[in-house]
């Protein structure tokens, strides 16, 4: 679940960061005849997505009459389809420099990552393509509930290179650092964010924007928290997940799936690393999965093999589903290798290898992007499975060139995946050789 800009700041506020005064949040321009106001003054469209500063919905109004415009045109337009129907009203804070700070979760390992840098204010994605050498990143083990005063010492000082290194504001710096980790872990976050923090000209730290994005499987602990901010934690406001495209596909086909990368819509790759998509049979096995799809990148590819994406497709499922759930990780622009494991009881093996082939079957005849599938099947109906993927290959042969099952657990499934990942880099090799 996203909060607001306005949310977030007064959770930030909770934990000690200092954010500029808020004014009020309007839905009607006739709303801000009844507030006092003083300016230069801050008008922010509240919508749930960032880069509105570029879309035209931060403004710095100078009078009364200047704020009234901005706002009217406000209500009545839309940031990338998102309509702005709330608008925070605050204190300006003049700026000397914007700092970039956040704490989330590393989706591979689930490790806390501590993200910094002085180049704030402007697309930290930007800065990490151009100038990674300006983003400070820490990885905190063991879920450490507060952050170390030599961690956030050591962000202080790689941000202060950059412009200034008075104590006093050092010493601010370090606490909004831990302030922020604290905020992450007592609120079960998955992202905690400031772009920009501001230093101002008085020698100030000051979250200007703020970003969370709370854990819904944790918001039934969090009621207090959401009551504290207003949210009613019965209102519909829990539906306001950011599902991405392919979730909503999936969760419309009727399976469950999670994207592991951030933005997998717009992800742009990385040209030496291979992506696995898996499809394990069951929640406990795919966690599995990604842990072992990481260990054996580590230990044998240079760490150069990412996870991208979780689903369950355990329970039985049926024909159509399996070959829809291939066809969405097909599609999936990012997706190098499939990984995929059968484990059991309930669902069988030989309709799920059914559905496989027919989704391979019917992408070869379209001509549609084909993708290496490895794998190891063990449980119901193991034979009738081998049987018709036998079959099947030599039937049609070249839709099922890039298929490789397992049958049985003559393998173990580490060295199924550290084949596959092989196969997997060397078939990307060919087609960047082929262009
Ligand atoms: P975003 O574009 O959605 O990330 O929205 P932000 O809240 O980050 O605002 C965009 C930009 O507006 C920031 O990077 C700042 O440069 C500027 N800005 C935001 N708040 C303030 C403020 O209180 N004072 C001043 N002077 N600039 C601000
Ligand atoms: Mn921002």
């Amino acid at each position: 679940m996203k909060l607001y800009e306005y949310e977030a700041k007064q959770i930030f506020d909770k934990f000690g960061l200092k954010i500029p005064k808020q004014l009020g949040v309007i839905e009607k321009l006739e709303e801000i005849e009844k507030m006092s106001l003083s300016f230069p003054l801050m008008v922010k469209a509240m919508v749930l997505i960032g880069g509105r500063g570029k879309a035209g919905g931060i403004k710095k109004p100078n009078s009364i009459d200047e704020a009234k415009e901005i706002i009217r045109k406000m209500l009545q337009s839309s940031i990338r389809g998102y309509p702005i129907e709330k608008i925070l009203l605050e204190e300006a804070v003049d700026i000397s420099n914007e700092i970039y700070l956040a704490v989330t979760t590393d989706p591979a390992t689930f490790d806390i990552v501590v993200v910094a840098s002085a180049s704030g204010g402007i697309d930290i994605e930007e800065v990490a393509k151009t100038n990674p050498e300006l983003i400070w990143k820490k990885t905190i083990f063991d879920n450490a509930k507060e952050l170390e005063d030599t961690v956030a010492e050591e962000a202080v000082d790689f941000l202060s290179k950059n412009f200034s290194d008075k104590p006093e504001i050092k010493n601010q710096l370090k606490n909004a650092i831990k302030s922020l980790y604290s905020a992450f872990q007592n609120i079960e976050a998955k992202i905690c964010e400031i772009n920009p923090l501001i230093l101002t000209s008085n020698n100030q730290i000051i979250a200007a924007d703020a970003k969370i994005v709370l854990d819904d499987n944790s918001l039934y602990r969090q009621e207090p928290l959401l009551k504290s901010i207003g949210i009613d934690p019965q209102s519909k406001r829990h539906d306001v997940s950011e599902q991405t495209i392919f979730e909503a596909k999936a969760y419309k086909i009727g399976f469950p799936y999670l994207d592991l990368l951030e933005n997998p819509e717009n992800f742009v790759k990385e040209k030496d690393k291979l992506y696995v998509a898996l499809v394990p049979g069951g929640a406990g096995y795919g966690i599995f999965s990604i842990d072992e799809v990481v260990n054996v990148g580590d230990r044998y590819f240079e760490g150069k093999v990412v996870p991208i994406n979780f689903m369950d497709s355990g329970g039985g499922p049926s024909l159509s589903k399996v070959a829809d759930m291939f066809h969405l990780l097909m599609d999936h622009p990012t997706t190098g290798l499939i990984i995929t494991s059968r484990f059991g009881g309930i669902s069988s093996c030989d309709i799920f290898i059914r559905g496989l082939i027919m989704a391979l079957r019917d992408r070869h005849l379209q001509k549609r992007r084909m993708i290496p599938v490895f794998g190891r099947m063990v449980g119901t109906d193991l034979a009738a499975a081998r049987e018709y993927l036998e079959k099947a290959k030599k039937e049609t042969p070249d839709p099922l060139e890039d298929l490789h099952i397992v049958v049985g657990n003559q393998k173990i499934m580490a060295d199924v995946i550290r084949d596959g990942i092989e196969y997997g880099f060397k078939i990307k090799k060919q087609q960047e050789i082929r262009g």
